[in-house]
């Protein structure tokens, strides 16, 4: 299918493998990547093979050295370089990603653009990461710290956002002088290897930011076993995530993990309402409600339930569904029809149990896998919805009355990424934001991603942060050198 791209250039079906473009072989085994909105076959990615995968560590370690040794500002430049490319090539990149993951155009690319940040901002990161001197308690010794690459990085990425969690990878990993072989879903692998073509572009060594697809579990079981690959850089499940730290246990390898989220968004009786309306339709139906951060509960003070109800309802109820290249669709297909088969299931046993329908509840007349935006209200913590993540455009709301059963019920979760809550009252927003057990807190507003800000999860959601000062230190050790005999 013709993607109507401006340089056809950036779609391609080939590998990335020790700076080397590797095709499946014709009529080989490979993986169809398929257009969610009408399930056609748009490319067919190479399976990698487990000598090229192991060729491909093998590059990566062997090129680190000279990488590591480049002046930051050398790698900065080209990192920079690497941001102004896809920023230019923005509105290519995000149709090749709309036609394999489904989110309308304008989300698509709204994605690539802020995540391109992170690479503007490692760019900068990679001059400033300086060591210390730290004060001594003996007069012949001086105490002082480096900070060196990990080494060679491996990340698994997500079909939710196919760009963007590559760019936070890939930037704060390269700044530090750690290569970085990226493995996207099997799903969206499109985005990650448009990204490919761009970073040679920019010149930046094929040995040093490599792409393969192929079998998620040979590739990660890869990963999790040889030697050469120091650290780990996951985004997805909690399920995946638990296997990678098991299988990489016995080699102690470093691992950042941002796993399963199950956001509460907490409405108090004097929120401005009309803003959390507004931010909960931000927090639940972003990518159909397919993101680690979305709201999957809503609990809302009993004394503006109903009004809050009302106006979300009517919200949800107007949103236009479609393909995401038309122009004006808000809302895409679903990935799959495993993720409708999701929503089904946690919509139909919270109506068995007692929740009522407001608007949706079914899928769409455009057929596939849109699913109508749907709300629900009468919701308990003992619906599956209240403990699973939904990842998909379900809003289920929640009444309370006092506010330490809103954190209760908010923090009975394993989970712990993202929480979100409007107030206007300033005692109650350090209250409310110190007890809430996730790693980021949104307060009065739904959106809270940026490359400034560390971006991650506590209890089963993950390990690490991305983005901020803090990021660049998931990609380094310290070493600590203890200078004697003056
Ligand atoms: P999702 O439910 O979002 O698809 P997954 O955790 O299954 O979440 O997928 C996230 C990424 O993990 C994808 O790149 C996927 O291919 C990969 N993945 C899935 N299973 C495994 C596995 N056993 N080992 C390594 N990676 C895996």
């Amino acid at each position: 299918p013709d993607l109507n791209l401006k340089d056809p250039g950036l779609l391609t079906d080939a590998n990335m493998i020790a700076g080397e473009w590797v095709r499946a072989p014709k009529g080989g085994d490979g993986i169809d990547v398929t257009n969610p909105a009408d399930r056609s076959v748009i490319a067919r990615v190479p399976k990698v093979s487990a000598e090229q995968l192991k060729k491909a560590i093998a590059a990566a370690k062997a090129a680190m050295p000279a990488w590591a040794a480049r002046p930051a500002k050398e790698r900065a430049a080209l990192l920079r370089k690497w941001y102004e490319l896809i920023v230019e090539n923005a509105d290519d990149l995000a149709k090749i990603l709309t036609a394999e993951q489904g989110k309308p155009l304008a989300e698509a690319k709204g994605e690539i653009l802020s995540n391109a940040g992170y690479l503007e901002w490692f760019a900068e990161e990679a001059k400033r990461l300086y060591g210390d001197v730290i004060p001594t308690p003996s007069t012949d010794r001086r105490i002082l710290t480096l900070k060196q690459p990990v080494g060679v990085c491996a990340a698994i990425t997500p079909w939710n956002f196919p760009n963007g969690m590559i760019t936070r990878k890939a930037g704060p990993a390269l700044a530090a002088g750690c290569p970085i072989i990226v493995k996207p879903a099997s799903q969206t692998p499109l985005s990650a290897l448009a990204l490919a073509v761009l970073a040679e572009r920019a010149g930046i060594p094929g040995d040093i930011f490599q792409v393969v697809t192929g079998k998620a579990s040979d590739i990660g079981t890869e990963f999790c076993t040889n030697p050469d690959i120091a650290k780990i850089t996951f985004t997805g499940s909690t399920e995946v995530g638990r296997k990678l730290l098991r299988d990489s246990a016995d080699q102690i390898k470093k691992l950042s993990l941002e796993l399963g989220g199950n956001a509460p968004f907490i409405v108090f009786e004097d929120a401005d309402l009309d803003a959390a309306v507004e931010g909960a339709m931000m927090a639940k139906f972003r990518n159909s409600g397919q993101t680690c951060v979305c709201a999957n509960r809503i609990y809302v003070h009993e004394a503006v339930v109903e009004e809050f109800t009302k106006k979300l309802t009517e919200k949800a109820a107007g949103l236009k569904l479609g393909r995401g290249e038309d122009e004006g669709t808000q809302q895409g297909p679903l990935i799959d029809d495993a993720a409708v088969a999701k929503m089904e299931e946690h919509l139909k046993d919270a109506l068995d149990k007692g929740a009522t329908l407001h608007t949706g509840g079914e899928r769409s007349e455009l057929g596939g896998t849109w699913f109508k935006p749907t709300v629900i209200s009468g919701v308990t913590q003992q619906m599956k919805l209240a403990h699973e993540e939904t990842f998909a455009p379900l809003a289920p709301v929640i009444p309370f009355r006092e506010e330490a059963e809103a954190i209760a019920m908010a923090n009975d979760t394993e989970f712990g990424l993202a929480a979100y809550f409007y107030t206007r009252d300033l005692a109650r927003t350090f209250r409310v934001a110190e007890a809430l057990e996730s790693g980021m807190v949104g307060i009065n507003t739904g959106l809270i991603a940026s490359e400034v800000a560390p971006f991650g999860g506590v209890k089963q959601s993950g390990l690490g942060r991305e983005g901020s000062k803090y990021g660049i230190d998931e990609y380094v050790e310290i070493k600590y050198l203890a200078v004697a005999g003056m």
